[in-house]
């Protein structure tokens, strides 16, 4: 099976699955990059795979519909382009002989979901749209800081070689943003410099995986002291550092105000 990010729009990534012969794609924003890679492969689409309704997550779902017939799978609790398969927690959505499990997962949106395969050949991976990006997570534009913190909750605790799919480059400004919740953690000063070489040869720094980001995304350590006593001190209306609804909040207030 292979895996491609394809770069759409400014910074996001279409995720492309295909078997050689059919494909699968996830959050396509647009439709001439995945077009053009089906063109060039000889791939017929099978499925679209939708984690929320954005604009720059469904803006090229009709046409790729219209284009290749392929089936659109997607969130029940919101609206996106139709007809779709909709779809809740614990459903199942069978691809190129996968079987995806859905998570819902809301928070930046209020019906966001992911889709987790265990195996694509023996590892799992993960399409989670924006509630998880390497080294930070989605806005909550729909949801509250409580809801983020379970749908992170959920995310990792799947396994550590779980390879991670966010559909943003965001990797470089969240990195800085981490260096300033925790100076001193040697982890993230490593991947810092390991993104930092392969963006500067344009490449992506995704897929991730959910044990680095265990290691070195703050929004996964609400519970680790350095990182609760970092939140406490830039947003000093937050009470208690053992709260992890609270820090999460103060995290993501601190990092919407971050330059
Ligand atoms: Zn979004
Ligand atoms: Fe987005």
């Amino acid at each position: 099976m292979n895996l491609l990010p394809l770069p759409a729009l400014t910074d996001n990534y279409i995720w492309m699955l295909h078997d050689g012969r059919r494909a699968i794609v996830v959050d396509p924003g647009e439709a001439p990059p995945v077009m053009r890679v089906l063109q060039q492969l000889g791939l017929q689409l099978q499925s679209i795979l939708v984690t929320h309704h954005h604009g720059d997550h469904v803006g090229g779902v009709d046409a790729l519909r219209e284009a290749t017939g392929a089936a659109v799978y997607g969130p029940a609790r919101e609206r996106i382009p139709q007809p779709a398969v909709p779809l809740v927690q614990g459903d199942r959505v069978s691809a190129l002989g996968l079987d995806f499990t859905v998570m819902d997962v809301p928070g930046h949106t209020a019906g966001h979901i992911a889709f987790f395969c265990a195996a694509v050949d023996g590892a799992p991976l993960l399409f989670c749209g924006d509630t998880l990006f390497s080294g930070g997570c989605g806005r909550l534009f729909e949801g509250t800081p409580a809801q983020m913190l379970k749908s992170l909750d959920s995310l990792a605790a799947l396994p550590g070689n779980t390879r991670v799919c966010c559909t943003h480059e965001y990797t470089l400004a969240n990195l800085r943003f981490a260096r300033a919740v925790e100076p001193a953690n040697v982890a993230l000063i490593d991947y810092q410099g390991l993104c930092e070489t392969l963006r500067a040869d344009h490449l992506p720094t995704l897929p991730s995986s959910m044990a680095l980001e265990r290691e070195i995304n703050p929004f996964l350590r609400v519970r680790v002291p350095a990182v609760a006593q970092s939140a406490r001190v830039h947003e000093p209306q937050m009470t208690s550092e053992a709260d992890a609804v609270a820090v999460l909040a103060a995290l993501r207030e601190w990092k919407n105000n971050f330059r």
